[in-house]
């Protein structure tokens, strides 16, 4: 993820510190807090909806816990939902 004004990558130490806290990027000292984007957060739901309606019979055919599978898919739904943004 970048730093919305100086697009510095933003590292995955100070993502995790600026979780709905606003912290200094290191570039160029801009306050940046990692919120969650309803926007991206709409626009992947349905996709989503549609993966988790698949994995059933796709985890049934790996052998592997259908439970399992849908908390991965909506850990990787959260994760891309995270957007950096100025504070
Ligand atoms: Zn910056």
């Amino acid at each position: 993820m970048k730093c919305p004004k100086c697009q510095a990558t933003v590292t995955l130490n100070q993502l995790i510190k600026s979780f709905f806290k606003p912290t200094q990027c290191q570039a160029c000292a801009n306050s940046i807090v990692v919120t969650l984007s309803i926007k991206r957060g709409a626009l992947l739901l349905l996709p989503v909806a549609a993966t988790l309606f698949l994995v059933k019979p796709l985890a049934f055919q790996w052998q592997v816990d259908a439970t399992f599978l849908n908390a991965f898919i909506l850990f990787l739904y959260g994760i891309s939902c995270l957007t950096v943004r100025s504070a």
